[in-house]
């Protein structure tokens, strides 16, 4: 996976550490031993976006339904206005409300499907969908907490993106209408004179929906 240079924070330790070491790291990192709050997880890496890295490490109890890694994602990453969403694993389905007999629900639990190693994908809106990746890194006990059992173990930091119009400065707004032509990441003062109605100006998040239907944070 293409993840060299994009750095991201261990949650539980605080420390940086460059993507393509995050996963050895969490491994070994100290602060994920096994205390009383322990369960036993899958332990998934999530990627995301063109060409700009974003990434999640989560901790999800085996246990757990996928809806709950359905629920965490829209929030952290990608809910604007309730699209439908789903999982797409070793050739089926699975989403909230089953269409047909020919996809499963989401209700399911994880330890039901997935196995260390595997890879599958999650799509959010299937009009402008953003894709993910994900993969099942290991599977160990890590500290979660009941009430809210998907454990954000690490994310990337927010990568800085230059205006593609002047080059020069740092983008801060994004064109919705004009960001599929590549020129739709703008600085301040280029965002000020562009030609587009300003509803399509949208902020500069750490996700890859930045910039996508009325997406902001
Ligand atoms: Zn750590
Ligand atoms: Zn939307
Ligand atoms: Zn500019
Ligand atoms: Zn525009």
């Amino acid at each position: 996976m293409a993840q060299r240079g994009s750095v991201g924070k261990c949650s539980l330790c605080s420390r940086a550490f460059d993507a393509s070491v995050m996963t050895r790291h969490l491994k070994a990192c100290a602060k994920a031993a096994a205390g009383p709050k322990a369960a036993t997880c899958f332990h998934l890496v999530v990627e995301g976006g063109w060409g700009r890295e974003y990434w999640l490490h989560l901790a999800v109890p085996v246990e757990s339904p996928f809806s709950g890694i359905d629920y965490f994602l829209r929030n952290i990453w990608l809910e604007c206005c309730g699209h439908m969403s789903a999982f797409r694993i070793a050739g089926e389905s699975y989403s909230r409300s089953p269409l047909d007999s020919e996809e499963f629900d989401m209700g399911v639990a994880l330890k039901r499907v997935l196995k260390i190693g595997m890879k599958f994908w999650y799509e959010y809106d299937f009009g402008s969908t953003t894709e993910l990746q994900l993969k099942v890194a290991g599977v160990r006990e890590f500290p979660v907490e009941r009430k809210h059992p998907v454990l954000l173990l690490a994310r990337n930091d927010p990568p800085e993106v230059r205006c593609e119009q002047c080059g020069q400065a740092r983008a801060e707004r994004i064109c919705s209408d004009c960001q599929w032509s590549g020129k739709g990441w703008l600085c301040a003062a280029c965002a000020r004179k562009h030609r587009c109605e300003s509803d399509y100006l949208l902020p500069v998040v750490n996700s890859p929906r930045a910039g996508v239907c009325g997406y902001t944070g």
